[in-house]
């Protein structure tokens, strides 16, 4: 990406390094005239009957699913996701936005047994919502602030990442297409520092989903504080993968690498950290060295290719960084030579359990192995983290797994497995990883405040 003096993005394919587009960026006073835009929109939105909402949510998903194609292909060239990937990340924003047309009809608020009267409660839409979306899932990412904030009356505005905002782009348009109401849904992009910062400071908008850097997510929070705005945070991860020596060794060692280097490791849940009990760390070793090799790196847009470049040269540079000459690199994958941002899937083992190869999140195809002592040691180790986000752990011992998935301080575990995100089940950090869940059966109801209403039967 370079920013041009004009207010507009320079778009490089990350595959090729060659520009090949540009975006507007949203002024601060188009910002403020989207969320005036937005204001009106939503409290007719709002008054429209729960089932004329629900439709409208589902014509937009009709829309979206008949664009597939199209929303994957922009970003293979925008984001160098491999298209295999794309294809599934444009049809997990059908699915979100099919899941939650099912909530309008469903804000179902309580009725409370109270003296002397009935008490109900009301799940209210907020009003106009603003969600920042960082560049390494553009779209998933914003489906999963959009459209549960939709479906509770709210209307959105959105501010895709700089590198990365042509799907967002493209959702918006297909929104209007679909037939959602002009000023429901508009995607404002821009910089975090003009766009996401308006979003914050500006009074009518009355909560911020934000998905980026623990860094910007704590900035954004106190800005949040200054207006008492709600906040949903989705923010960095080092998450770990617990291997015990009783597990399918073969099985988590072939699917280790997919866990960390899928969209070449940019991703919150990758788990960076493989924690390997020490009486099977040289088996396990011997066993990941394959599977890593076998990892397809290639062009984005071949259907077999596993994994892409990293998003832009700077993010290459700061990658890049973690593995200096004299790194402890056990192995590595392959890569493609030639232009583009191409960083081989690497395995590192650290000598230290605070070398910042295990402790910072790198967001590329990095992973440190390290041994562990016994199930405590394990524990320990996957906890001394500020983050907590997601992990795996590998056992054939059921209550183990049960013991030690409630051990590990973090939002997202799968045993036997490296589960992604469904759009069914809550996601979120602890600790430094987030605040608050997105997703599941409660996600709209985090777009809408609680009025309590009681009604005198005297
Ligand atoms: P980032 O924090 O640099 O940017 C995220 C978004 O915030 C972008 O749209 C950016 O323009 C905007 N922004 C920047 N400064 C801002 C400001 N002052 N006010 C408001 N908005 C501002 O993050 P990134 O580099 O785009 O994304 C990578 C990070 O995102 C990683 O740390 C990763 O772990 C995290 N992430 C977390 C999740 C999750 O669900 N937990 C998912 C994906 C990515």
């Amino acid at each position: 990406m370079v920013e041009a003096l004009t207010g507009s993005t320079t778009l490089i394919d990350p595959s090729t390094g060659q520009a090949f587009d540009t975006v507007h960026q949203t002024s601060r006073e188009q910002v403020d005239d989207a969320i005036a835009r937005a204001v009106v929109a939503q409290r007719a939105w709002a008054a429209l009957a729960p089932a004329a909402r629900a439709q409208a949510l589902r014509d937009f998903a009709t829309v979206v699913g008949t664009r597939v194609e199209e929303l994957a292909a922009l970003e293979v060239v925008n984001s160098g996701h491999p298209i295999s990937q794309a294809r599934w990340e444009a049809g997990h924003v059908r699915d979100v936005l099919n899941y939650y047309a099912a909530a309008p009809e469903r804000m179902i608020g309580k009725q409370i047994p109270v003296a002397g009267g009935l008490d109900v409660t009301f799940l209210e839409p907020l009003g106009v919502v603003g969600v920042i979306v960082p560049w390494n899932f553009p779209m998933t990412i914003a489906s999963w602030g959009f459209a549960p904030a939709l479906a509770a009356g709210n209307a959105v505005v959105l501010k895709p990442a700089e590198w990365t905002p042509l799907t967002a782009i493209r959702l918006g348009e297909l929104a209007l297409e679909a037939g959602l109401p002009d000023g429901l849904f508009q995607v404002l992009p821009g910089k975090g520092s003009v766009v996401g910062n308006r979003f914050v400071t500006h009074e009518q908008v009355r909560k911020i989903v934000f998905t980026g850097s623990t860094e910007v997510g704590k900035q954004v929070m106190a800005g949040c504080a200054d207006q008492v705005k709600a906040v949903t945070l989705e923010l960095g991860g080092k998450s770990a993968n617990v291997v015990f020596a009783d597990s399918d060794l073969e099985k988590a060692a072939a699917t280790a690498p997919y866990a960390v280097f899928e969209n070449a490791g940019q991703d919150c849940c990758a788990r960076s950290r493989i924690l390997v009990e020490r009486s099977v760390y040289d088996r396990f070793m011997e066993l990941l060295e394959p599977a890593v090799k076998g990892v397809v790196v290639g062009a984005p847009g071949d259907p077999a290719t596993e994994m892409g470049p990293l998003v832009s040269k700077a993010h290459f540079d700061a990658v890049s960084a973690f593995v200096p000459d004299d790194a402890a690199v056990a192995f590595r994958g392959s890569k493609p030579d030639g232009p583009g941002y191409w960083f081989a899937p690497t395995v590192l083992t650290p000598a230290s359990r605070t070398d910042p190869v295990v402790t910072e999140e790198i967001f590329g195809p990095v992973v440190a192995v390290l041994p562990f002592d016994d199930e405590a040691d394990a524990i320990a180790l996957a906890n001394s983290s500020i983050y907590g986000l997601s992990g795996s752990i590998w056992t054939r011992d059921v209550s183990r797994a049960i013991r030690v998935a409630r051990g590990v301080e973090s939002g997202n575990l799968s045993v036997n497995s490296h589960s992604s995100v469904r759009y069914s089940t809550p996601f979120g950090g602890f600790k430094q990883s987030g605040l608050g869940r997105e997703l599941g059966p409660d996600a709209a109801s985090a777009f809408t405040e609680t009025k309590n209403v009681f009604i005198s039967t005297d």
